[in-house]
């Protein structure tokens, strides 16, 4: 569609929201909330707009997008960043500066958040000098109730302080109100989200996780297997307007546990035979339910899995039995290389996460798991400082957080910062232990899972692209133009202009 066509379509927007991923690689990936929000909104009668990829534009270009949908209708800014803010600094900062720029530019319109970053940013920015509400949780009904309160006199959404912001809480919301229903969730993607031809977009399967592990904060863990499961006809129906719309094959699976039942397993499985096209995705996955069933380890390879991420987390046994994985201290090491060199023959992108500082692990044992990763070929792991979170305002908490010490952690205080303690490390230890690690590992990593979806989408051949090694990738440059081909026609789509590498400088 020409650019020209597209500035045709400007709507007047009641709700812009802004997204993005802190990710040092900088990878083109959509983060999915604000588009699952936009068109929740729009099922309601509301006009939303999405501003992606603003981790990969210059601030310029994200002012002139504001400029081009907030108009004097619109009441809400919505800010959606995924990852961990330490990850870059750089884009905090942006994002910061365009946001009070917004707000002073535009003070009718109330500016909030949600996302993984909530507890960060009401740390950060207390007593609403930035943000007029934040949203903990998932915010389709909160959101909704807001609109509804700012549009047509519903009622106000119950709101906490916390650090002096007004937090709306997703428990928080009116059970009188509560609309969504993820079972039945038909989202769909709007024209105006621009999406490219041949790109990969995030599918969400279903919310929460069957499983508890101690040390995991994630939404809704600990659910039972049937609960929160989008319905098979929904997500046929979204592979099927995607490729019929975009010629989308390609997807990054959004659920906790792609495989945490097998007869959902076997129901996709089905629904991709049915369809007149293939699929690849990758998606978090869980070893000892694939050992458990093992019809299903080339079942979801002929469904489409070509990307995986396993939460190993560690090979001592008395750690795995801490963090409730005892599974996988006890098999990995005879399951995982058959599974990856036997069974899917190297066609699958796996991705290890690893976590650094579970007690009694010390440096030198952590280092073998890295020389075993190398000389097993596994696509990539990634090593993580374990998070032990004393926050009290957190909306989700593992068990490490709340109950640490009976596990044997204790604290310390260095500038001014509280940090965990065992016998066996410290956090400071934990953290120099990761950046050592990642630096002897950093030369063997090839593609995989979630990177390995992401490049496939700039023509490049999965089957070869699998095997490629990262730091001597004939494909470097090219996979770099054509990232940059993707971010200038996505934004020259959005802001109706022809939009040039020199716009990115
Ligand atoms: S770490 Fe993974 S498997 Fe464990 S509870 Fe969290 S999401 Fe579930």
């Amino acid at each position: 569609m020409s650019v020209h066509r597209l500035a045709l379509f400007t709507r007047t927007m009641d709700v812009v929201f802004l997204a993005g991923v802190v990710d040092p690689q900088r990878r083109n990936y959509r983060p999915f909330a604000t588009y699952q929000l936009s068109w929740y909104l729009r099922q309601h009668g509301y006009e939303s707009q999405v501003v992606n990829f603003i981790h990969q534009a210059p601030e310029k270009l994200i002012r002139e997008a504001l400029a081009k949908y907030i108009t004097p209708k619109t009441k809400i800014l919505g800010l959606g960043l995924m990852t961990h803010p330490k990850d870059q600094q750089a884009t905090i900062k942006k994002v910061e500066s365009i946001l009070y720029w917004a707000k002073k530019t535009y003070p009718h319109v109330k500016i909030v958040a949600g996302g993984p970053l909530t507890s960060f940013l009401v740390r950060h920015y207390r007593n609403k000098m930035l943000f007029d509400y934040i949203f903990y949780g998932h915010a389709e009904n909160t959101l909704l109730e807001l609109c509804d309160h700012l549009w047509r006199g519903g009622d106000h959404p119950k709101v906490t302080s916390i650090q002096g912001n007004d937090v709306i809480d997703e428990n928080a919301a009116d059970p009188k109100k509560i609309r969504f229903n993820i079972e039945q969730s038909r989202f769909e993607w709007h024209d105006s989200d621009h999406i490219q031809e041949g790109e990969t977009l995030p599918l969400e399967l279903g919310r929460g996780c069957v499983f508890a592990c101690r040390f995991c904060s994630y939404p809704y863990i600990g659910k039972k297997v049937n609960d929160f499961n989008r319905s098979m006809d929904c997500i046929e129906n979204e592979l099927r307007r995607n490729y019929d719309k975009w010629k989308i094959t390609n997807y990054y699976m959004l659920d906790d546990t792609i495989n945490a039942s097998h007869e959902r397993n076997v129901e996709f499985y089905k629904m991709t035979q049915r369809l007149p096209f293939k699929i690849q995705f990758a998606g978090y996955c869980r070893m000892d339910l694939l050992a458990k069933r093992p019809d299903s380890e080339m079942m979801l390879f002929e469904s489409g899995l070509r990307g995986v991420y396993f939460g190993l987390e560690t090979f001592n046994q008395d750690a795995a039995d801490l963090i409730k994985k005892g599974w996988n201290a006890r098999n990995a090491k005879q399951f995982l290389p058959k599974l990856h060199h036997e069974i899917w023959k190297k066609r699958v992108g796996v991705q290890c996460g690893l976590i650094a500082g579970l007690p009694p692990q010390g440096f030198e044992e952590l280092k073998e798991t890295n020389r075993w990763m190398i000389d097993h070929e596994i696509n990539h792991w990634q090593w993580h400082r374990l998070g032990i979170n004393r926050e009290k305002n957190s909306l989700f908490t593992s068990e490490f957080d709340r109950n640490a010490e009976s596990y044997g952690f204790d604290w310390y205080v260095d500038n001014g910062q509280l940090y965990w303690k065992t016998q066996y490390a410290t956090q400071r230890d934990a953290e120099n232990w990761v950046s050592q690690l990642v630096a002897e590992a950093t030369p063997h990593f090839k593609y995989a899972c979630w990177n390995l979806m992401e490049i496939v989408q700039y023509q490049l051949e999965l089957p070869v692209m699998v095997n490629v090694v990262r730091a001597s990738d004939p494909f470097r440059n090219k996979i770099s133009l054509r990232r940059r081909d993707f971010l200038t026609n996505y934004w020259s789509q959005l802001l109706g202009r022809k939009v040039t590498n020199f716009d990115f400088q």
